[in-house]
């Protein structure tokens, strides 16, 4: 296996903090919705389509903090990089791509 898992392992924790900083910001603007721009009674529905689009967003962020943490301890495990259906190495540029696949390109689709 040609994968650099010291390499993948820092991609994974550098995407980690993303997602966690990303879960955060988000987290606080839907706690303090006055810190939005539009204060104004007609923005009110802009404000709540805003809002769930945040909790979208938050929701995408969460699954993909999971997939990140699933991935470093497959790191741990010596699981990295194998496909979960036939076993095989996953493609070394699909990884560099996203680091957290648990798929061959083959099983991707
Ligand atoms: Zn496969």
């Amino acid at each position: 296996m040609s994968i650099n898992l010291d390499t993948s392992k820092q991609n994974l924790l550098e995407l980690k903090d993303e997602y966690e900083s990303r879960i955060n910001k988000i987290e606080d603007h839907i706690q303090n919705p006055q810190d939005d721009l539009n204060e104004h009674w007609e923005d009110q529905a802009i404000s709540y389509r805003q809002n769930d689009m945040r909790k979208n967003l938050m929701s995408e962020a969460r699954q993909s903090l999971i997939y990140v943490e699933n991935a470093l301890s497959r790191i741990e495990n010596g699981t990295y990089g194998e496909c979960e259906v036939c076993g095989e190495p996953i493609e070394e540029q699909r990884l560099e791509a996203l680091p957290y696949a648990t798929l061959c390109m083959e099983h991707a689709e």
